[in-house]
């Protein structure tokens, strides 16, 4: 077996590439080359690299005694944002969105991504696979998009996006800058859309739609 790259090796292969501001040039052949990316290039730059950190930082909700899940459901069902939820799951909706579809899927058990027991896993792919269906049947979405980062808070959080039917200039992985620039869609109009989300996640997997400020 090959001896994989550490940190080190990884980040002075990056550094290599910069110029004598440190600065890496703007790939131009590739993302920032396509026609779906959001910026001009005349005046894009990158940012200079900074220093390889000592270690990862620690996240909101390392453990979880220090999780907002330990005082109950880390996010309120307000009657606002919460679009469904069962025993074990609940998908929130991001109410401060660009998009037609913002929506946050989580445990409320304490769980990251790499050590969800078995059980949640399975039952989190059918819901991805439910979920994904039922965005994509809000009118004005053309395609569902998910997302794990993880680097804010610990405990799991997958994201789904709802990208813009027929705006071809947003497909792939711009979308997300896309949205910070595109006006925010009124709460009414993402509770709307959540709605559809919530009604086909009741028929198809089970669970309780939200209210939604209905
Ligand atoms: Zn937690």
């Amino acid at each position: 077996m090959r001896e994989p790259e550490s940190p080190e090796q990884f980040y002075a292969r990056v550094l290599a590439a910069t110029d004598d501001e440190g600065r890496l040039p703007v790939a131009v052949d590739a993302m920032a080359g396509w026609d779906i990316y959001p910026y001009e290039l005349d005046s894009l730059r990158m940012k200079t690299l900074q220093p390889l950190a000592d270690e990862e930082p620690a996240r909101r909700g390392e453990t979880v005694a220090d999780c907002g899940c330990s005082q109950g459901p880390p996010a309120p069902d307000d009657g606002v944002t919460r679009i469904w939820t069962n025993e074990r799951w609940h998908l929130d909706l991001g109410a401060d969105s660009g998009l037609p579809v913002t929506a946050m899927l989580m445990p409320f058990e304490h769980h990251d991504l790499g050590h969800l027991p078995a059980d949640l896993a399975a039952e989190m792919g059918q819901l991805v696979v439910t979920i994904a269906d039922a965005v994509e049947h809000v009118p004005s979405v053309g395609r569902a998009a998910l997302a794990k980062y993880g680097d804010g808070g610990a405990h799991l959080h997958l994201f789904f996006f709802g990208r813009p039917a027929r705006m071809l200039q947003l497909r792939g992985s711009p979308l997300l800058d896309w949205e910070e620039n595109l006006p925010r869609v009124p709460l009414e109009v993402l509770q709307a859309n959540a709605e559809v989300i919530a009604e086909r996640l009741v028929v198809h997997f089970g669970g309780t739609a939200g209210r939604l400020g209905a």
